[in-house]
């Protein structure tokens, strides 16, 4: 198993060409939040905005829309169609694609909720998006019972399950990170397996293994931001792979940062955010 270090991010990123605009930093699309669920959207794009990207767009329900239009300034906020529940509702998906269509790299999933219509919307999206995809949180949820469909995406598509996500995806209440490296290989995906010591799995059988964050990082809200981080580094192109440990290595340093500033008790995801670009400032 490959140990994820300082080396091992130094070796992915590199500092920004000065002959450059925001379109050579992706597009990224996040399919996320919903009415009770606004942070997770919050954290994902904000996520995805503090690891470099050149332009984020949120698509939210369009009760979420008020909330996280006043809290995000960089990107850009798409009010989506909605279900009485304040979940994506069907009209959505026609949009969704069409935004899809443009991005460089699409994340589905944070705090994005429940229903028979986003098992159909997430679907949907994973078979006809052409881009890189990184499914967290209610979209690794919502293909329970549609796990072949990730041997039908365009590119090998990106999960990251906790424990409880993964133990559910998989149908084994007692799964393990052997079950995870199995998964990948049998469903043709990278699993970026969250926990204590993050690990990444390839449809190759290749492991690697995280070795920065700390217990203050297991909070509500900090996934949300890793997913963010990672199909951030996809959409600035990135390879999959190299995306999923850079962006764990970098979220655990960041949760190591604000452990050391701010406790480990007290910290937050978004004092993560806070931290992220103080990491970063290596690579000017
Ligand atoms: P989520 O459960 O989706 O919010 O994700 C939690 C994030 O925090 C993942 O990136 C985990 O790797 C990280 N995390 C949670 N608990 C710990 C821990 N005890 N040590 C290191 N990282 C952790
Ligand atoms: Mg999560």
């Amino acid at each position: 198993m490959t140990e994820i270090n300082q080396d091992f991010a130094d070796g992915v990123l590199h500092s920004r060409n000065p002959e450059t605009n925001k379109n050579d930093y992706g597009r990224i699309l996040c399919v996320c939040g919903s009415a009770g669920y606004t942070g997770a959207a919050y954290f994902s794009a904000q996520g995805a905005v503090r690891m470099g990207s050149g332009i984020v767009t949120l698509a939210t329900p369009e009760g979420a829309w008020p909330v996280l239009a006043v809290k995000l300034n960089e990107p850009v906020v798409r009010p989506m169609p909605q279900d009485e529940n304040g979940l994506f509702s069907i009209e959505a998906l026609p949009k969704l694609l069409a935004l899809a269509e443009k991005a460089d790299a699409l994340l589905i999933g944070c705090g994005l909720g429940r229903s028979d219509t986003l098992t159909e919307i997430v679907c949907t999206l994973l078979e006809k998006a052409a881009c890189q995809i990184v499914l967290d949180a209610d979209g690794i949820n919502s293909i329970t019972g549609h796990k072949d469909i990730l041997r039908r995406t365009a590119k090998p598509v990106v999960l990251t399950p906790h424990a409880g996500e993964f133990a559910r995806l998989s149908g084994k209440p007692d799964a393990t990170a052997a079950d995870a490296a199995q998964f990948a290989q049998d469903y043709r995906c990278i699993v970026l397996y969250k926990g204590h010591r993050t690990r990444i799995f390839t449809p190759d059988g290749a492991a690697y293994r995280n070795t920065s964050g700390n217990p203050g990082m297991a909070k509500g809200g900090s996934g949300d931001v890793l997913a963010g981080m990672l199909v951030s580094l996809c959409g600035q192109g990135i390879d999959a792979v190299p995306a999923a440990c850079t962006a764990a290595w970098l979220h655990g340093r960041a949760g190591d940062l604000a452990a050391n500033a701010l406790s480990e008790y007290g910290m937050t995801p978004s004092d993560m955010l806070t931290q992220l670009p103080i990491l970063l400032k290596r690579y000017n």
